[in-house]
């Protein structure tokens, strides 16, 4: 009988975390994290992590080979489209079953006043004059928000924004986004904001701050996911990537 299945989850999400815990302590799978390194305090994850880009596709490939991967989880962000790209390449070259896990985009229900757009560019425009917007955008990104001197703006990002990046007038709150509407909403009255910008992440994380927008009526500039055109088995929920790891596995144990 063959060993456990070897599989690493590429993570930085809510959802790369839950399918830690499920894989945790179960002796069917030994699996591992990698994550990019792109926040300097990262959630805690059930498994071994490694940190770090792997230099490329060609890179993650030469990874794959050398760790015995025999499966790879793309769990990354919808909007993380580099590394999306280079694991269907790696997985490829290394000829090693890759799912992505996706959660699928938010909609807009009744009450809500969304204006959709392509990108952060676009969000910045899409801003009345002397607006006074909630953020949500990471300390890599918020820049594109800086040539607009008339917004007064509410940012929140998870770490501080590197020196001398130019940032928007308004005030920043370093904290991770709550899961909590009523919490939400209290954030965007303390600021009086007119606007909230998201990015269209979907799944229950960063849910809270669109059913505060909704309740105070405020207008949602809400930027599309970007068209990966990515081909590839999908899976929309923990649930699913679980039954095609387990399919795997199993077909590795009888195989
Ligand atoms: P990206 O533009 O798609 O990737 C840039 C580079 O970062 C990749 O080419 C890769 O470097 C490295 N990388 C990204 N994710 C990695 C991972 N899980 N493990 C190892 N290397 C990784 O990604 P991004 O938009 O900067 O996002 C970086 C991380 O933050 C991702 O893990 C993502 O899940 C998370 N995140 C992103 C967003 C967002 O809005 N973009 C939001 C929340 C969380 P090499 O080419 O050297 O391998």
């Amino acid at each position: 009988m063959s060993g456990p299945l070897v599989l690493m989850v590429l993570g930085g999400t809510g959802d790369a975390r839950a399918l830690a815990k499920r894989l945790a302590g179960d002796l069917r799978f030994q699996a591992s994290v990698s994550l990019a390194g792109a926040v300097e305090r990262p959630d805690t994850y059930a498994l071994p992590v490694r940190t770090g880009g792997f230099g490329g596709a060609q890179g993650m490939a030469r990874f794959l080979e050398e760790a015995r991967i025999g499966a790879l989880v793309d769990a990354t962000h919808p909007f993380a489209a580099r590394i999306s790209a280079n694991a269907v390449a790696a997985a490829e070259a290394a000829c090693v079953p890759l799912l992505r896990l996706e959660r699928p985009p938010w909609c807009p229900s009744s009450g809500d006043d969304w204006r959709e757009v392509d990108d952060l560019d676009a969000a910045a425009a899409a801003l009345p004059q002397g607006a006074r917007p909630f953020l949500a955008v990471g300390r890599k990104e918020i820049f594109r928000f800086a040539g607009r001197g008339d917004l007064h703006c509410l940012m929140r990002m998870i770490d501080p924004p590197g020196e001398g990046v130019p940032l928007p007038r308004g005030r920043l709150v370093l904290a991770r986004p709550s899961d909590d509407a009523d919490t939400e909403a209290e954030l965007l009255q303390s600021h009086g904001a007119t606007h909230v910008v998201a990015k269209n992440s979907g799944g229950r994380w960063g849910a809270a701050k669109l059913v505060a927008a909704r309740r105070l009526g405020l207008p949602v500039i809400m930027v599309r996911r970007p068209e990966t055109g990515l081909a590839g088995e999908r899976a929309e929920d923990v649930d699913a990537a679980m039954e095609w790891l387990e399919r795997l596995a199993g077909g590795a144990v009888s195989g």
